[in-house]
């Protein structure tokens, strides 16, 4: 750790994060960063959840002469940041949709005054004819210190965050070219960043990427069998402490949050659907009281500003690394360990594809979403460290962690080459036509009624592969998807077809190894539940 440096050494950029933010050092790449703004240049800022991104405005703001702009996408974030700005004793302000007419007059008073350092905005309003003309105004005067861009990802037309209005933001540069611009997002991929740099006119920023590596985070993914139970087991030596637990749909976050309940857990719902007033009041508790297991659909998370986040839950796959690492980026922000913990199961992979499939979004952008699906598929099913695969993904260099379920149990590989082999002649034989649950009970040799129906007990692959459990199959399965031997026809509600790429194995020329599955693992070690 750096020492505290000697009064006589401090920057104007250090004495105020001691006096007025109280941090004796800054972290990472903040110094750089603010240097590089105080002095007038652009930025782009590629910082993970939690790694101190406020700050790399704020202190420039205060700094340059004038009042630092931030747009936020946020709204209810604005509100925090303004308080904990207020408190600090720095001249803080936002507009949005929240304040009644007064309050947005006596507001955009006080920016013409000059007695503010930051105002806090939504994109919209940004963009209204009105709030131009008061930085118009202001810009002739000198008094724009900067344009703060947050969540900048929310530019990008493939990400979820989408907004529209972002897109318009460009308008800032050709309009106040002197002002200086910094971008801001803790989405890292490549593809997002060329499209803010393109979108937001910042071929000139300097781009400032900090490693994404959260070392207090233990990733740790699991095959699904039976939820509630893995669920509860994980949570049983979590008691009292603070962790979110994601699900897909509302209705499962309902159900969990219930049955949670039940079980002794201190659990509340948080989704869209639910009335605001409820939904503020369980994120007030959460943020508040000790030990709440919020469980919640991905609108929960963003923007909270929880340190003590002990543990991520996801029981269900989210639909991109990108996704994932913002998710569980929210635990463990004190630093102090904290657990990623994710159940799945092929079923997700099949709902995710149909979803993709039938949504409104034109060719390439459904290419890039099954793309990114593909790799948190492959995410969960590599036998390699959770951290190097999800630095790598975002193009970062990392050794093995040993902090990861990967590393601390390293899957066993055996030779698969026979058994994928069959499972594919199973896909095949059956026209390509069927999903994972039926083709096992093909390969196993299980006489049910839709067997019959369609007069597969005839085929040959019918029982050649009683020799392993449903268990091993469905983990077959599973690599074989994630190794892009078999892909999922969401059309056909999950029925599997074969690739190009499994021409090689079908005719033996190619041999494949594969992780036995995890399940099996626990039980044979005693931490399984059958
Ligand atoms: P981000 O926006 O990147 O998610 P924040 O700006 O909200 O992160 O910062 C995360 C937390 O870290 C906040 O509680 C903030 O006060 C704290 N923080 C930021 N910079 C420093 C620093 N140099 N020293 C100590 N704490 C810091
Ligand atoms: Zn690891």
């Amino acid at each position: 750790m750096s020492a505290v440096p000697a009064e006589a050494a401090r920057t104007p950029a250090q004495e105020i994060l001691q006096r007025v933010f109280g941090y004796p050092a800054f972290r990472g790449r903040q110094a750089e960063i603010i240097e590089h703004v105080v002095g007038g240049g652009d930025a782009l800022v590629l910082m993970p959840t939690g790694g101190g991104k406020s700050l790399c405005y704020q202190i420039p703001a205060l700094l340059r002469e004038g009042v630092g702009v931030v747009v936020s996408p946020l709204i209810a974030l604005m509100q925090d940041q303004v308080d904990a700005l207020l408190q600090a004793g720095v001249r803080a302000a936002f507009l949005n949709s929240t304040l009644d007419f007064d309050a947005v007059v006596d507001t955009e008073r006080r920016l013409m005054r000059g007695e503010l350092d930051l105002i806090y905005v939504a994109p919209e309003r940004l963009l209204t004819e009105r709030f131009i003309g008061l930085l118009d105004a202001l810009a002739e005067r000198g008094r724009l210190a900067l344009f703060a861009i947050d969540e900048a990802h929310c530019v990008s037309q493939w990400g979820h965050d989408f907004r529209p209005e972002y897109i318009q933001l460009s308008r800032l540069h050709e309009r106040y070219p002197q002002t200086p611009r910094i971008a801001l997002t803790a989405t890292a991929d490549a593809l997002t960043r060329e499209e803010i740099v393109v979108r937001l006119g910042l071929d000139s920023a300097r781009i400032f990427v900090s490693s994404f590596d959260r070392p207090n985070i233990r990733y740790t993914v699991v095959e699904r069998d039976n939820p509630r139970r893995q669920l509860l087991d994980f949570l049983a030596g979590r008691r009292g402490e603070a962790g979110i637990v994601y699900c897909l749909s509302r209705k499962k976050v309902d159900d969990t949050a219930e049955w949670l309940t039940t079980q002794g857990v201190k659990a509340l719902p948080y989704h869209a659907g639910l009335e605001t007033a409820t939904r503020a009041k369980h994120q007030q508790r959460f943020l508040r009281e000790d030990g709440i297991v919020m469980v919640a659909t991905i609108a929960f998370g963003m923007g909270i500003d929880k340190p003590d986040v002990r543990f991520v839950a996801h029981l269900d796959l989210p639909k991109t690394l990108e996704a994932y690492y913002q998710e569980t980026g929210r635990a463990g922000r004190d630093g102090d360990a904290a657990e990623a913990w994710m159940t799945y199961g092929l079923n997700d992979v099949v709902i995710h594809r149909q979803r993709i499939d039938e949504s409104a979004s034109d060719d390439e952008q459904k290419r890039v979403e099954r793309q990114k699906l593909d790799a948190m598929l492959g995410f969960c099913e590599s036998a390699q460290c959770r951290r190097v695969t999800l630095l790598n993904y975002f193009g970062e260099a990392a050794e093995p962690c040993g902090n990861c379920d990967v590393c601390l149990d390293p899957p066993q590989l055996w030779d698969a080459t026979v058994a994928a082999r069959k499972a594919m002649s199973a896909v095949l034989r059956t026209g390509q036509r069927f999903g994972t649950g039926h083709l096992i009970d093909l390969l196993r040799g299980k006489t049910t009624e839709k067997m019959t129906q369609h007069g597969h007990e005839s085929l040959p692959t019918f029982g050649v592969g009683a020799d392993l459990d449903d268990a091993t199959w469905r983990s077959v399965f599973r690599q074989l998807l994630a190794a892009g031997l078999l892909e999922a026809d969401a059309s056909a509600f999950g029925a599997l077809v074969l690739t190009a790429s499994a021409r090689p194995v079908l005719r033996g020329e190619r041999e494949l190894m594969l992780r036995r599955p995890q399940a099996r693992r626990a039980r044979r070690s005693g931490g399984g539940n059958e």
